[in-house]
């Protein structure tokens, strides 16, 4: 089988409680009972006939499927079926996928072989043409909030939600944005634009230093610019008195801040437009201090409308 789909919607997951029914000595309908000896050591990860596969230094080996096919031949230790759990088979190479193909089209006996792909990237022909696929899609916002819910801690009121729309309703891609700090760094940022002591000089050091902050994120500071621009698009949202029904537009971000009053839709408009520009830069690599420095100034409009604000 090859469960295929974005990334952190759960299809490893799966894999694993998948694997932990086909042995469960006692299942409960569809469900792995959870106390019999092999569910115990799926649960501790002992299991002896599981056994899982994943990317090394960003790739499947060559030598480890070459491993994994011979281990193969040999009947499960203890169980009826043995489980085995490729993660992440885009990553193979060709020549990796090639010593996969023979074992995929003929598996020995008794052995079954979970693939996981994200859908985003190509799969060789080859191993798809020899698997059952099984889609695996976004969840809704709601569910993804649930599935956040459980595995985050120290969630602030309505963070889960505001996660999973950045995520897209992947919980796995939201869980590594929370990791990465991006909603406790939104609330600064925030804080920044909304201050209405803003000319003060010492904001200019507060700048340089988040514009730090937010550089260090990386290959994240896209999703947080992203954050950003549902801040923003949500208050032009609120400034129209536009209310639609969709899930999408019931989660607010920033929920505890809205910006001041007397910003006006030019205003909104004039700051969308600068994440714009600082993503196009961005795409240029440029750097990214620098592209992070020059937005925060231009999110501030007050001194971009009148430089003589700034008292150094
Ligand atoms: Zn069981």
């Amino acid at each position: 089988m090859i469960f295929r789909g974005p990334d952190g919607v759960g299809k490893q997951l799966f894999g694993r409680g998948l694997a932990a029914v086909v042995n469960c000595r006692d299942r409960q309908g569809e469900r792995s009972c959870g106390v019999c000896p092999s569910c115990r050591k799926y649960l501790s990860g002992n299991h002896p006939d599981f056994t899982i596969l994943r990317p090394e230094k960003g790739a499947i080996k060559i030598d480890r499927i070459r491993e994994l096919c011979k281990s193969l031949a040999y009947p499960p230790y203890e169980s009826a079926m043995r489980v085995v759990l490729l993660e992440d088979v885009h990553t193979m190479r060709q020549e990796a996928a090639n010593a996969l193909l023979k074992t995929l089209e003929e598996p020995p006996e008794n052995n079954l072989l979970i693939l996981t792909a994200d859908s985003s990237q190509e799969v060789l022909s080859t191993i798809l043409s020899r698997c059952q696929s099984v889609p695996f899609y976004p969840l809704s916002l709601a569910e993804a909030a649930q599935v956040i819910k459980l595995y985050a801690d120290e969630l602030a009121e309505g963070e889960a939600e505001v996660l999973a729309r950045l995520a897209e309703g992947s919980p796995g891609k939201a869980l590594a944005l929370k990791h990465a700090g991006l909603p406790a760094l939104l609330d600064k940022v925030v804080d920044l634009l909304c201050d209405p002591a803003g000319r003060q000089p010492d904001k200019v050091t507060k700048v340089l230093l988040l514009a730090d902050d937010m550089a260090s994120l990386k290959e994240d500071l896209i999703h947080f610019l992203s954050l950003l621009r549902l801040w923003l698009r949500d208050a032009l949202f609120e400034f129209y008195g536009i209310e639609d029904d969709s899930e999408e537009s019931r989660v607010r971000v920033g929920k505890a801040k809205r910006p001041p009053k007397d910003w006006s839709s030019e205003e909104l408009f004039a700051k969308l437009q600068a994440i714009d520009r600082a993503e196009k830069e961005l795409s240029r690599n440029c750097n990214r201090s620098l592209v992070c420095e020059v937005l925060l100034f231009a999110l501030q409009n007050e001194w971009v409308k009148d430089p003589s604000n700034i008292e150094m």
